[in-house]
């Protein structure tokens, strides 16, 4: 994980888009990478999550290009690719600006239409652990384009952009809450969003002597694309045999008298999207009356469920999760669990504030001895939504 505690601001980002364009920016924008606290694989069955927004952001600079086509720069220190406008509203190199060309063309399709513009990225949101940089990527741009296009566009929208912009142009799949919680997050505050309405609750999470530590396992096994198709097979024909449209309305009951129909596997993985529904209830509740051992504990029981209901973990996780039960300071943690889609990634832990910085080095060393890899962490609060940060 790129752990870089680098700052990013229009003061910082200004004067490398005046060297890298000779101009300056016109309008700048952020919108920060994401950790889901509890509510994993429900979002695609209508299901609740509870993700917050990092103190890490992705930050975009746009201004009018001067030269007629679109020139894009990706991050600090890379190069500069020039793409004629029409071009550009469709999939295309290198491959991270797909997740600009997909909002330039959502963009045109409402009808607004984006000039050549000069754009640089810069973030210190780690990429590819799980925690959004890719829906930090298209918001920031979504908002930074829509400022400099001179149009407000509401945040969910916003947010329904980077969802398409993932599915048509970087052929992922994703549910709507990575990008939600980036448009929608608020400094202090847990999300919880239902995925079939888009309705959501801001919660206040803003006690000191708690801490959120988010932990990368270092690791991704291949066999999770395949995997999340397969799961998402599973919950359809669950939901089919139990006459429910979504897992969403199905309840354990249900489950019970359909349990011989479904047999052992769709039984299991209905059970973890049911339970987990639940579980981000509890969590909600546990946040509300800032009841840590009550939040810990639906942590703790997602993670069983995620890890012999749904089989999304692995060993990596595993061992990190259990080693916050087993690390000299074990007692400092409420509760920790797989975030993401599984299969490696990050685990995310409710801990004591006065004992974070303990257990996070505790947890370093004894999963540099149980698995050999060394890694890194980070621990963050609740932080603030996408916003326009300047214009001109
Ligand atoms: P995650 O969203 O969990 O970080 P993804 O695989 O969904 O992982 O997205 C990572 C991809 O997003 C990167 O491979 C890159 O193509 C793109 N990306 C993210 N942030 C940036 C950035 N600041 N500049 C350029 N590309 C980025
Ligand atoms: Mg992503």
């Amino acid at each position: 994980m790129d752990l870089v505690k680098r700052e990013i601001t229009v003061e910082t980002i200004t004067p490398y888009f005046v060297e890298y364009f000779g101009h300056e920016p016109t309008h700048i924008a952020a919108a920060p990478g994401r950790v889901n606290l509890i509510g994993d694989h429900t979002d695609y069955n209508n299901g609740f999550v509870m993700p917050m927004a990092l103190e890490k952001h992705t930050v975009v600079a746009v201004a009018q290009s001067p030269t007629g086509k679109h020139r894009f720069c990706g991050s600090l220190g890379d190069q500069i690719y020039e793409i004629p406008v029409e071009e550009a509203l469709s999939v295309g190199e290198p491959f991270w600006s797909n997740y600009v060309r997909g909002v330039l063309a959502h963009l045109e399709r409402r009808g607004i239409h984006v000039g050549p513009v000069d754009m640089l990225i810069d973030s210190n949101v780690p990429r590819g652990s799980g925690l959004s940089s890719s829906a930090a990527l298209e918001v920031s741009v979504c908002m930074a384009l829509a400022a400099y296009a001179g149009v407000q566009i509401a945040p969910t929208e916003v947010a329904l952009i980077g969802q398409s912009v993932e599915h048509e142009f970087v052929n992922v799949p994703c549910g709507i809450m990575d990008q939600f919680i980036s448009a929608n997050g608020r400094e202090g505050h847990a999300l919880k969003l239902d995925c079939a309405s888009l309705s959501y609750e801001l919660i206040p999470m803003d006690d000191p002597s708690v801490s959120v530590l988010v932990f990368d396992s270092a690791v991704h096994h291949s066999l999770a694309d395949g995997a999340y198709a397969q799961r998402r097979t599973q919950c359809e024909e669950s939901a089919k045999i139990m006459g429910v449209a979504t897992l969403r309305e199905a309840s354990l009951d249900m489950l019970e008298n359909a349990k011989a129909q479904l047999g052992d596997v769709r039984y299991r993985r209905a059970r973890h999207v049911i339970g987990e529904n639940a579980r981000v209830e509890d969590f909600a509740q546990a946040l509300r009356m800032r009841d840590w051992d009550k939040a810990g504990a639906a942590m703790r029981g997602s993670h069983a469920s995620l890890r012999d209901d749904y089989e999304v973990s692995c060993a990596e996780v595993d061992t990190l999760v259990s080693l916050c039960d087993r690390i000299p300071s074990a007692s400092s943690v409420y509760g920790a669990r797989m975030t993401g889609g599984g299969f490696g990634g990050c685990i995310v832990a409710l801990v004591k504030t006065e004992d974070v910085d303990k257990v996070a080095s505790e947890l370093l060393e004894a999963y540099r001895q149980e698995i050999g890899i060394d890694t890194a962490y980070l621990i963050t609060r609740p932080g603030a939504g996408a916003k326009v940060l300047y214009q001109a």
